[in-house]
């Protein structure tokens, strides 16, 4: 029996919150279908971050800035009716350093001020009695960051795929892409969940987009799956109870990042091991080093490992994310290189998605932020 496949405008490939927020962006212009390879839309990385909002991302990079800044607003005041949590809860955010290394916290103080983001400078007094719980070695002066946040990801996520499902969209679940090719104008992509079809695909698989590309024989953005490890520690005895007003604090040379988390304290030692797409696992060298910068910051003794997993952070080599139609085929859009920066800057890359798909050019607001387009499209790469 021959059943025809199943038609769209558009057909997402990747349920993570890339796929989500592109999906959510393109459903008033046609039907849209998201088709993931997993049972639960956020199992790779959107379910593994450490869901921290905050502008002065990867040392100042002007680019993320922008993409952060034009995200705010929708994190900040989403829709009525799209989550009924809030998006963003405050958080402080505290880069420290020891006395050796003080020459990372002034270029980070450089580079955070060039673009604008909202910095104080903390003397050793002040440091003091802002981070009580850091060793004294790291006490001699401190940065903040202003505006930081921590991000509900899961009622982020939740809320763009409930909002494709209301205007008519599908999120597929279990339907692994298998394979693709273009007739006539349409894509024809075959899946562990039958045929679909439609003129515009948009490639948002995380680690796996150049296998996607690939299928439909087309050249790879040759992205690079990093994976980080997370750990959740028991607080160690010398510092209990970790507070939930804690800060986050991280280093200024970003060699290991910490908040508290339920009672326990979410650290990862900022690793960044190249690997190929998987579903990532924690190392035991990596979890001990993250035990050790947590000593070593707050002069402690971890007791306990309550649990660790790890994540893919996957970029490109410029660390810009990729966004836009394939130069050589029509139809194939990319939606790639999110790096550990995804969920923050989802609300800009969807709205970047819906606009080129669109035929339109970057939305004024991202324009007026200092984005260009030549510094996220695909076309760099090849
Ligand atoms: C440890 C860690 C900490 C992080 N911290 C932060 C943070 O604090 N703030 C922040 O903004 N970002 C952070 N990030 C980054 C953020 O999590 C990612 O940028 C974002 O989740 C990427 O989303 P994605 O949708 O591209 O990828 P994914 O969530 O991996 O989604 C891709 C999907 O594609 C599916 N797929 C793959 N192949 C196929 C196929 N053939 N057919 C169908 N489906 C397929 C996969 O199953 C997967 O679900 C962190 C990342 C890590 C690892």
């Amino acid at each position: 029996m021959n059943i025809e496949p199943e038609t769209a405008d558009f057909i997402i490939i990747g349920g993570g919150i890339a796929g989500a927020s592109a999906g959510y962006e393109l459903r008033e212009m046609g039907k849209v279908i998201i088709l993931e390879k997993e049972s639960q839309p956020g199992y790779h990385t959107t379910g593994r971050s450490a869901a921290i909002f905050q502008k002065g991302y990867n040392g100042g990079d002007p680019v993320l800035y922008a993409l952060v800044r034009a995200s705010e607003d929708f994190l900040r005041n989403p829709p009525h009716g799209f989550t009924s949590h809030p998006l963003l809860s405050p958080r402080d955010l505290f880069y420290i350093t020891t006395k050796e290394n003080t020459a990372h916290l002034d270029r980070l103080q450089d580079n955070l001020s060039r673009i604008n983001v909202g910095i104080t400078l903390l003397d050793h007094k002040e440091t003091k009695r802002a981070l009580p719980h850091i060793a004294d070695e790291y006490q001699d002066s401190a940065l903040m960051e202003q505006d930081v946040a921590d991000i509900d990801v899961s009622a982020l996520h939740e809320g763009y795929l409930r909002a494709i499902k209301s205007s008519g969209g599908k999120i597929i679940s279990n339907a692994e892409v298998t394979s693709l090719c273009r007739q006539k104008g349409h894509w024809h992509v075959t899946s562990a969940q039958g045929d679909f079809c439609a003129r515009v695909i948009i490639n948002a698989a995380g680690a796996w987009v150049d296998q996607i590309a690939e299928m439909a024989n087309i050249s790879p953005v040759n992205i690079q799956p990093l994976r980080r490890t997370m750990a959740l520690i028991d607080t160690p005895l010398d510092i209990q109870p970790a507070k939930n007003d804690w800060p986050i604090v991280m280093d200024a040379a970003e060699k290991f990042y910490f908040k508290p988390d339920s009672g326990k304290i979410l650290i990862t030692p900022a690793d960044q091991k190249l690997t190929v797409p998987c579903d990532a696992q924690p190392e035991e060298i990596d979890i001990a080093h993250a035990a050790q910068c947590l000593e070593k910051a707050t002069n402690s003794t971890v007791n306990k490992i309550d649990h660790s997993w790890a994540g893919l952070r996957n970029h490109v080599a410029d660390g810009h994310p990729v966004v836009g139609f394939d130069p050589q085929n029509g139809g194939f859009f990319w939606l790639a290189g999110q790096g550990g920066f995804g969920i923050k800057t989802a609300p800009a890359m969807g709205r970047i998605t819906a606009a080129l798909i669109a035929g339109r050019s970057l939305p004024q607001d991202i324009l007026d932020l200092g984005l260009k387009e030549d510094q996220i499209c695909v076309g760099r790469l090849k």
